[in-house]
């Protein structure tokens, strides 16, 4: 696996937490730091803080964290012609950030916490991906990973926001991955079910005790469950697709 992720450019969104934060740790270490990364997501002290500890890590490691919001789509084509120019030619896009909310019914939901659902989970994802492949396309090659849900696959009361954003995620994924067909560009999706988080806490505006009450009684995945899952499909043979991982905790089974 060291080998075939070598010296490749990885860009992460939402790396400044959880799953996003795990999978830039997974990909330094799996490559013993052999790797450039470009770390992005809205808090960039977490991002620097994140940075300054793998370059400790890492000798070898090569970071570009910068601040990137994926809601506002102005943000998007600048930020990518904008990389300096060892970070420019992207190799594989982690398309991680994303929002969800505690349970929220149709009719109640605020317009800031639909719309920001939809920009991130949907827009922001699909946005990324229309500014960097015509990079991918240029060397037919690249990888793309799209971090779904369960919640994309198995709706629940309360979640319609959330469920359709990840379903649209799923579609978007399978559709792009059949467009590219015959091409050596690589499009991926991993479905996580419950994995601890700040995620929760996010979801319920922070309050903490709703946040753990989720988790009550059940072991949860861990963001490095996942960052696993997510390095595994990158560092396989070029003509080895995994295209669809669902995972989540035995409970939720
Ligand atoms: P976290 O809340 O820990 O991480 C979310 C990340 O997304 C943060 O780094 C956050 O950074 C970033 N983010 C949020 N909004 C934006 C934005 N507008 N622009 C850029 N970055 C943004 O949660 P997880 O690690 O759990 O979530 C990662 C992904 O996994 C999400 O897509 C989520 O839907 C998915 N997932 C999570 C599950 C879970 O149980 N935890 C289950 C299934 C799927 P910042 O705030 O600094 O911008």
């Amino acid at each position: 696996a060291a080998e075939r992720l070598a010296d490749k450019i990885i860009l992460i969104t939402g790396a400044s937490s959880g799953i996003g934060e795990a999978t830039a740790r997974e990909f330094a270490s799996v490559a013993n730091g052999k790797i450039r990364l470009i770390l992005t997501a809205r808090r960039e002290e977490r991002l620097k803080k994140l940075s300054d500890q793998l370059k400790i890590q890492f000798p070898l490691i090569k970071i570009h964290s910068a601040p990137l919001d994926v809601s506002v789509k102005t943000q998007i084509k600048p930020f990518i012609a904008g990389l300096p120019s060892e970070f420019a030619d992207i190799d594989v896009l982690i398309n991680n950030a994303g929002k969800a909310l505690g349970r929220s019914n149709v009719g109640e939901i605020s317009d800031d916490d639909l719309d920001g659902m939809m920009q991130t989970n949907v827009l922001g994802l699909i946005n990324m991906t229309q500014a960097v492949l015509p990079i991918f396309k240029k060397k037919n090659s690249g990888d793309i990973v799209n971090l779904g849900s369960i919640a994309g696959k198995d709706a629940y009361p309360g979640g319609a926001i959330y469920c359709a954003s990840k379903a649209a995620v799923n579609f978007f994924t399978t559709s792009l991955r059949k467009e590219l067909i015959n091409t050596r560009i690589r499009v991926m999706e991993v479905q996580p079910g419950a994995v601890l988080t700040e995620f929760s806490l996010v979801r319920f505006h922070g309050d903490q005790d709703a946040s753990d009450a989720v988790y009550k009684g059940t072991e949860p995945l861990t963001a490095q469950d996942i960052a696993e899952i997510i390095v595994f499909g990158v560092s396989r043979r070029q003509n080895t697709v995994v295209a669809e991982t669902l995972v989540f905790p035995s409970h939720q089974a």
